[in-house]
């Protein structure tokens, strides 16, 4: 078996680690998105390193877009397998393609407005509303701890792992010349105690974890002491200063929680 990395190594997006046994399957681990602005990011985005067409299975850990949202241009360079997420992950992830052909759709329009302008052809978008809606028909809803059969001598099952809603590790059993390894792609994990998912749960024994690392180096605050800072700066801007409160946060997983803590406070 080998692992090659494609996307979040260096950098905190675009996951997409490749699994190619030695009789030749090929196994994606996520198919995220570079996130940022500019040619680089565009360029990243546009060509994945390997041959879409060649891929048979593609494992999605979670519906965010930096591990999926690169899954329509896969279909369109040829993938003809199939995508295994949990319930909750397919349906978020049709949520959250749309909404990103939505946005490249409007970047594109005032970008190839300037383009015009200056005399260069337009340019296309990554992917379309219809490009998305037929990716739907390649996603197969596994449930948590449930072993799913991919082909033989490769078994998947998804563990909670407590980042957002559907979000999972990928565990996979590889039975190849007579050898039996189990790797661990532990996908986003989410904290301990967290207000509306459960914890992240243990996975099975690994010979391999890849893990990812965006906050390794920080320990994250008791939310408790937060919460109570969250209400005075509240208090202070909508009741005291009667002005209003604007809070940059993430569309999936952190507004929600927001609403739910705000929803929460004893105003
Ligand atoms: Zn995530």
């Amino acid at each position: 078996m080998k692992i090659a990395f494609h996307g979040a190594a260096r950098n905190v997006t675009g996951s997409k680690h490749l699994v190619t046994l030695n009789n030749g399957t090929k196994i994606l681990l996520d198919c995220g998105m570079f996130q940022g602005m500019g040619q680089e990011t565009d360029e990243m985005n546009s060509e994945f390193g390997f041959d879409a067409a060649e891929v048979n299975f593609l494992i999605l850990s979670h519906a965010h877009i930096d591990h999926s949202g690169l899954i329509p241009r896969l279909i369109a360079q040829g993938f003809k397998g199939v995508i295994f997420g949990t319930q909750a992950t397919k349906e978020l992830s049709k949520i959250l393609l749309l909404d990103s052909a939505k946005i490249q759709a409007g970047d594109l329009k005032y970008e190839n407005k300037k383009r015009q302008q200056r005399g260069l052809p337009p340019e296309k978008a990554l992917y379309e509303e219809e490009d998305v809606l037929s990716t739907m028909e390649y996603f197969v809803a596994v449930d948590y701890q449930n072993p799913t059969r991919l082909t033989d001598g490769v078994t998947l099952q998804f563990i909670d792992a407590g980042h957002i809603i559907g979000s999972a590790s990928v565990n996979l059993t590889i039975v190849e010349d007579g050898k039996t390894t189990q790797l661990c792609f532990s996908g986003d994990v989410g904290q301990y105690g967290d207000l509306l998912l459960r914890s992240p749960q243990e996975f099975p024994q690994a010979d391999y974890i890849l893990l990812e690392s965006t906050y390794g180096d920080r320990l994250h605050k008791d939310a408790q002491p937060t919460e109570e800072a969250f209400l005075q700066v509240i208090l202070k801007a909508c009741v005291e200063k009667k002005g209003k409160v604007i809070i940059p946060a993430f569309s999936v997983g952190r507004t929600q929680e927001l609403l739910y803590i705000l929803n929460n406070l004893d105003l």
